[in-house]
């Protein structure tokens, strides 16, 4: 396999400064990617962190902060981005947040922020950097097994999930004349601190129903993510693939 298959391209990877974000960067830049590292700019030390790790690789990375949920602030990461990399072969929409609770108790504030920073951020993000993404160019949208199955307090979330599967396959159409592939990845249930938080015995209940009878880890979506950025994957387009072990097929 070429290991530098990447190399000259640059990609912008959204909330990648930790979890699923983080290692799709990581895996990019192993391949000879060049990577924009972004986060709203709550945690410097991640930030610095992951740089540390970009630098580690001898990969060129990049670090700009953008609050994905504000069109303004999207607007400017997609100047920063035209004045130091010039173009954008890849960008990938990951950036999210839950605020779980049943629709009963959840406040408008909860509705609006997860709204907010998981859906709006695809219009935010991709309408701002779309003149940058040469023909040939690659999105990837995270979304979630809960746009097909529901969750239990996550109705903002599940569809903020099922939405972007829309965006993603109407984008799909929209841009195929130029070769550029959109695609969305739906994570089952994947070790990140956005999952540390899962009380551990609704984990063994959900456990149970994983064939595979293991949680995801990080570095199984950014393979996937990986290989539809990859040159290999220019037949595929307006698809969703479900990393989740099986978890309700
Ligand atoms: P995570 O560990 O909480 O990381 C989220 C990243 O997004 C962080 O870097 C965070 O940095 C950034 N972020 C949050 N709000 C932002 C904003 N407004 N603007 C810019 N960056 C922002 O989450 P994760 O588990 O890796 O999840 C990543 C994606 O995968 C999300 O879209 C999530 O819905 C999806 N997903 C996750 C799972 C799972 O099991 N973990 C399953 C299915 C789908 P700051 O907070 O410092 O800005």
């Amino acid at each position: 396999m070429n290991q530098l298959k990447f190399k000259g391209k640059w990609a912008l990877v959204t909330g990648s400064t930790r979890g699923i974000g983080k290692e799709i960067a990581l895996e990019l830049a192993r391949q000879g990617c060049s990577v924009i590292i972004n986060d709203s700019g709550r945690s410097k030390d991640d930030a610095e962190s992951m740089m540390k790790e970009i630098q580690q690789l001898k990969a060129e990375g990049v670090y700009l902060t953008a609050d994905v949920s504000n069109f303004q602030s999207c607007m400017a990461l997609a100047e920063q981005i035209r004045q130091k990399c010039g173009k954008l072969d890849i960008v990938i929409n990951n950036a999210g947040i839950t605020k779980d609770r049943t629709l009963k108790k959840m406040t408008e504030q909860e509705w609006n922020e997860v709204i907010h920073v998981n859906l709006d951020s695809m219009f935010n993000v991709t309408h701002n950097i779309l003149d940058l993404i040469p023909d040939n160019g690659r999105i990837i949208n995270i979304s979630s097994v809960v746009a097909f199955s529901g969750n239990f307090g996550q109705s903002n979330y599940a569809a903020t999930k099922a939405g972007i599967i829309g965006f993603t396959k109407s984008l799909a159409k929209e841009l195929g004349k130029r070769k550029i592939t959109v695609n969305a990845v739906a994570p089952g249930f994947i070790r990140t601190p956005m999952t540390d938080n899962v009380p551990v015995e609704m984990l063994d209940g959900i456990l149970n129903l994983i064939p595979l009878k293991e949680l995801g880890m990080p570095e199984d979506v950014a393979h996937a993510a990986a290989f539809l950025a990859s040159p290999e994957a220019k037949y595929i387009t307006g698809a969703v693939l479900r990393i989740d072990g099986g978890l309700g097929f």
